[in-house]
């Protein structure tokens, strides 16, 4: 059990932002189970808030789904790195833990290692940084996760819901094959999280310390390390890619009993199980102490991306979880026109999402089962006169929605015919 603790720690987590992650679904269509949170991982997830930090500090607003909580669980996250340095990487993190697992898999299977040549190792090593700098930049610049299509840890927790995008999948896909040859070869190359995180190596408060009088120079805790650290020649692991998995130390690699060993005030050593045990206390203490003082809130916005020079919202970004509600709130549209035009009766006006307009219509015989969520972006495309191409993605609105836009004068003639050839009665 103490060998394994940090084993454990990484499994409760996975086992919890999944289960949070499938309530959150449950929770769309009102089942969710209780006492499992609901909250999307969007709004927990400490990265968010660095994402949208430039944001937040110049604006004081948090980007599009990201919430207060995440920043919460930032601040945890941070106090536990400044004492025990990125605990984070080597023993929270989901996608860490995959990795993890899929290379432990793949050394089993005897399947050959890979190193890259040292020169390309050490510069792609910095392309992390690289990586966060251009995260902050672009998520400040289009008020939304800018990377999340390409984000390998959100595709491990939505692949089963409406905002799943196809190309995070293939990056998960590419990272757990690499990962396969190459351990932690997201971690070592590209996290930015784990490039911010991994600063605190340099003054987080326990460190790492290896004893050159009882080192028997057998170069296991190097050989152990999953991130290529070079431990056996150093006093105090202070290198920014440790992640504090622990595997270095005489509790898990080294043969001689506190020669690496993670060392508080009185040199007196810090075993795994006090690790884990901290992470989980302040973990747990510091988000129910949130939840009990109403600072955790969890709910996220729903707002579509803005492009990239700031000129309006993208409405390819609008998904099927949006509200009418939503829309109305976001693009100035009057809710009762957006209910009239989609032919919803007025008790549903605060409650319907435009993925229910697929139930609701999809099952009608012809075009009618074309009404859903790319209805309602062409009709917010010629309400407001904002950039959409509805005939390449080949959208239908309702006919009681082309006769409102007409009467407001909002058809474009040299749209008309095609406008008028992409309308359905609904019944
Ligand atoms: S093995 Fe040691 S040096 Fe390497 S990442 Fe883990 S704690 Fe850091
Ligand atoms: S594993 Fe221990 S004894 Fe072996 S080189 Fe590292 S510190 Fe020295």
């Amino acid at each position: 059990m103490k060998k394994k603790i940090r084993k454990i720690v990484q499994v409760a987590f996975f086992v919890l932002v999944g289960l949070m992650a499938i309530n959150h679904t449950l929770a769309e269509s009102g089942k969710a189970l209780p006492l499992i949170g609901s909250a999307s991982i969007h709004a927990v997830c400490p990265f968010g808030s660095v994402a949208g930090l430039y944001q937040l500090v110049t604006t004081g607003t948090f980007v599009k789904k990201v919430q207060g909580a995440s920043l919460i669980v930032l601040y945890l996250v941070l106090l536990l790195s400044l004492l025990f340095g990125p605990v984070f990487c080597g023993w929270m993190c989901p996608l860490g833990a995959i990795q993890e697992w899929f290379n432990a898999l793949a050394k089993k299977l005897k399947i050959p290692q890979k190193k890259l040549p040292k020169s390309v190792d050490r510069l792609l090593r910095q392309l992390r940084y690289v990586v966060l700098i251009m995260v902050m930049v672009k998520t400040a610049q289009v008020g939304a996760l800018a990377f999340n299509d390409i984000d390998p840890y959100y595709a491990i927790f939505n692949f089963w819901t409406d905002d799943f995008v196809v190309s995070s999948g293939y990056v998960l896909i590419v990272v757990l094959l690499v990962g396969l040859f190459v351990e932690r070869a997201w971690c070592k190359y590209i996290c930015p999280f784990g490039a911010l995180l991994g600063i605190t190596n340099k003054f987080r408060i326990f460190k790492i310390r290896r004893s050159k009088t009882t080192c028997i120079n057998c170069k296991l805790c190097t050989a152990n390390c999953p991130m290529d650290i070079v431990v056996h020649d150093q006093e105090v692991v202070s290198n920014a890619q440790c992640i504090s998995c622990m595997k270095c130390t005489s509790e898990q690699s080294c043969p001689v009993d506190k020669t690496v060993q993670l060392e508080a005030f009185s040199k007196k050593p810090i075993q795994m199980m006090g690790i884990g045990v901290t992470i989980i206390l302040v973990m747990v203490i510091g988000v129910s102490g949130a939840i009990a003082s109403n600072h955790f809130p969890t709910e996220t916005e729903k707002i579509p991306t803005k492009f990239e020079d700031g000129s309006g919202y993208d409405l390819d970004t609008i998904k099927g979880s949006y509200a009418f509600t939503d829309i109305s709130e976001v693009f100035d549209i009057p809710l009762d026109v957006l209910g009239t035009a989609f032919g919803i009766p007025e008790a549903e006006w605060t409650t319907i999402k435009n993925k229910d307009l697929k139930e609701r219509y999809g099952s009608e015989e012809g075009e009618a089962g074309e009404i859903g969520n790319g209805s309602v972006k062409m009709f917010i495309s010629l309400y407001k006169n904002l950039p959409y191409d509805y005939e390449t993605a080949g959208d239908y609105i309702p006919l009681k929605a082309f006769e409102l836009l007409d009467a407001e004068g909002k058809i474009p003639e040299d749209k008309r015919n095609y406008i008028e050839s992409h309308t359905v009665t609904l019944e």
